[in-house]
């Protein structure tokens, strides 16, 4: 089944059921550019976000086009190994790697998100090299590492583990990520967000139950008042 749908129509949906903004996701938003582009253009101009979820391979020329309207950005990164982005993703890392410089360096709100799948990027110097590169771009940049389970043309490996992430969460802490989010698997503690300053618990994630206890407005830690990297108006 195909659905017409114009960016104008979009625009209205996301605002008659209350969204604050708009995600372009699950497909590849780059290879719809043009739709993202006059989607994103009529979304800010009524007052909404836009939430760009990549594989992070634009162009130099997409970059530009979109940059303006774009105001966050998560970006796959599936490996930290050419090798692995060339057999197992059919592409190259670095535009990747340049990609999330770039947004991050323009004020693009830049996360990152990590597919940790057992026996091909979970091992310890992996993980520590893509922390450490997160780390040499912004300590602030959120890193979530997430949970693969057999799928599609990879069902011969088993589901991640639970204490794969939790290796992965503590290598991040270590290089001096300040956010790090474990996803895909249940794990209320680190799935939410605590200040880097004080440890008080900002926002406490529950599966899709939020609970928020920070000064919004500000985008500051309740207790202390640091500075939490986000988009918060
Ligand atoms: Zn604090």
């Amino acid at each position: 089944m195909s659905v017409t749908i114009s960016p104008k129509e979009i625009v209205r949906r996301a605002k008659e059921t209350g969204a604050k903004g708009i995600a372009y996701t699950y497909n590849e938003p780059a290879i719809f550019v043009e739709f993202t582009h006059d989607t994103a253009i009529l979304a800010k101009k009524e007052g909404l976000k836009n939430i760009y979820v990549s594989n992070g391979f634009e162009s130099d020329e997409t970059f530009k086009y979109i940059r303006d309207y774009i105001d966050a950005i998560n970006i796959d990164l599936k490996s930290f190994s050419k090798d692995y982005y060339i057999k197992v993703c059919k592409a190259k890392i670095e535009p990747v790697l340049n990609n999330i410089k770039k947004f991050f360096q323009i004020g693009v709100e830049t996360e990152v998100t990590t597919l940790i799948v057992p026996g091909l990027n979970d091992s310890k110097k992996e993980l520590k090299s893509i922390a450490e590169f997160l780390v040499s771009v912004s300590s602030d940049i959120p890193w979530h590492v997430s949970a693969f389970y057999p799928t599609y043309k990879m069902t011969d490996i088993f589901p991640t583990p639970h204490s794969t992430l939790v290796n992965a969460y503590n290598i991040g802490k270590k290089a001096g990520l300040k956010y790090i989010y474990i996803g895909n698997i249940r794990d209320t503690v680190r799935s939410s967000t605590f200040c880097p300053k004080c440890g008080q618990c900002l926002i406490k994630r529950d599966g899709y139950d939020v609970k928020i206890d920070m000064d919004l407005g500000k985008g500051k830690c309740s207790k202390c008042a640091e500075k939490i990297y986000g988009v918060w108006k």
